[in-house]
């Protein structure tokens, strides 16, 4: 999508410190970090958010959980980290480009 700061991460337009890419997916450290290990998983489909998700999608969403498990064990964290998807500016989403935050590397740092 032409206004999408994500596809744009994704076709190398802006930079981002990208941690992980292959054909589908790009991991990159989130701007704004909210943990002492905070980066987001995307797929390299523009898919708006999670509640766009269709069953032809299943198996990259699933790509994207183990992903995040793979540099979660790769940045130390894989004991203590947290995976949110957030859907709809309601629930805090900013970027309409479905992502997958990881938030690690803090001790029980959240209510739920
Ligand atoms: P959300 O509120 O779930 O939409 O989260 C969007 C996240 O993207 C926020 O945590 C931002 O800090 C992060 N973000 C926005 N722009 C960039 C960027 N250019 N590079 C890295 N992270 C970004």
């Amino acid at each position: 999508m032409n206004d999408c700061i994500f596809c744009k991460i994704v076709a190398g337009e802006i930079p981002a410190k990208k941690l992980y890419e292959d054909d589908d997916v790009v991991a990159f450290w989130d701007i704004a970090p909210q943990a002492p290990v905070h980066f987001l998983v995307i797929p390299k489909k523009h898919i708006a958010g999670p509640s766009s998700v269709t069953e032809e999608d299943e198996k990259l969403i699933g790509k994207l959980i183990r992903i995040a498990g793979d540099l979660a064990r790769e940045n130390g964290v894989e004991d203590c980290y947290r995976v949110i998807f957030n859907n709809g500016a309601k629930a805090g989403q900013v970027v309409f480009h479905i992502h997958l935050h990881i938030l690690g590397g803090k001790d029980k740092p959240w209510p739920i």
